[in-house]
């Protein structure tokens, strides 16, 4: 597994380097809009901290990210009107991960409506 990378495009939105819309945050974490969302609502939760990814990620680190997780999913499924939630984590290229900081994706779903490319 490489390094983490500080320069990655989530540790510029953690600095604010990059704009995000930000509908999150706690001491240790913080959640804002996926820019090509796959169903309205779809939200990142992230670490404060450097983490590469699961397979990286310290006890304390993957506390704090479930706990927002649980909590966003359930604020993103009432304001969204939801049937359910999807929740998806990507670990490293092979596994489906493009942003290497630690996140989990919160997607809203409705009965019969499919996740967009
Ligand atoms: P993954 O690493 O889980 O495969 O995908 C990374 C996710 O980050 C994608 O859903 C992508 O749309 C999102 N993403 C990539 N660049 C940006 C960005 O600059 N801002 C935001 N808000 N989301 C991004």
């Amino acid at each position: 597994m490489s390094a983490y990378d500080p320069d990655n495009i989530f540790a510029k939105i953690l600095r604010g380097e990059i704009p995000s819309t930000r509908v999150y945050e706690d001491d240790e974490t913080l959640a804002f809009m996926d820019i090509m969302p796959r169903a309205d609502g779809h939200l990142l939760v992230i670490p404060k901290t450097p983490c590469r990814n699961v397979l990286d990620a310290s006890p304390a680190q993957l506390e704090a990210v479930i706990r927002s997780v649980q909590t966003l999913a359930k604020a993103a499924k009432a304001a969204f009107d939801a049937d359910g939630v999807t929740i998806q984590q990507f670990n490293e290229a092979a596994g489906g991960q493009e942003v290497f900081h630690l996140h989990f994706h919160i997607l809203p779903r409705h009965e019969g409506v499919a996740l967009r490319a």
